[in-house]
């Protein structure tokens, strides 16, 4: 169930670095280069179907936007339902919301009320391409408990080891990153 040494390093080297994006001092990393190696992209679906296939899931949430290639991908291998959690304005339906601090202002989350009616004691996987600073998932893993549904865990393809984000998503669920960015 775990990536080997190589493995890993096969898709570390499919994501790419972009320096400077979206503003000075961020190190954007780029999972477009990961999604369109086909080997690399296929390695990681696998490898998260493995560890997902025995955690009883109803339903895969992925985070906008990039939380929802992995997570509808990631759903359908499962054969479980996708939910996705979205910036705020953008869902029609009625919907719950949660703010979060930014490091000047605040962003808005929104789920569906009704994302998991009709499925008795939800089961939910998290997912997102990259945990930072662990606001946007932690706004999101409560968007999912608030809607009557058990977060299960949170999944990121990588997590930035310099920052708290693990140790404070931490708090609400259990939490697990394929790759460390150091
Ligand atoms: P945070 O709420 O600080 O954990 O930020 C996580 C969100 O911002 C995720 O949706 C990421 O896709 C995005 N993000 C933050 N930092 C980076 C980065 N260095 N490279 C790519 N995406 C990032």
């Amino acid at each position: 169930m775990t990536l080997s040494a190589e493995e890993l390093q096969k898709l570390e080297n499919s994501i790419r670095n972009i320096p400077d994006f979206p503003k000075a001092g961020i190190i954007f990393k780029d999972i477009t280069t990961l999604l369109a190696d086909k080997e690399a992209f296929g390695l990681l679906m696998n490898h998260l179907a493995k560890r997902y296939g025995s955690y009883n899931l109803t339903h895969v949430a992925g985070i906008d936007a990039r939380g929802f290639i992995f997570g509808a991908a990631l759903a359908q291998m499962l054969g479980v339902g996708f939910v996705p959690i979205r910036k705020k304005g953008k869902l029609p339906y009625t919907t719950v919301s949660e703010k979060y601090a930014l490091e000047y202002g605040f962003d808005e989350v929104e789920i569906h009320i009704d994302a998991f009616s009709g499925v008795e004691n939800p089961n939910v996987l998290l997912i997102d391409d990259l945990i930072a600073t662990g606001g946007t998932a932690y706004a999101a893993a409560n968007l999912i408990d608030k809607v009557g549904a058990n977060c299960v865990e949170a999944c990121f393809i990588m997590g930035l080891n310099f920052l708290d984000g693990h140790a404070k998503l931490s708090n609400v669920t259990t939490v697990y990153t394929v790759i460390g960015v150091n």
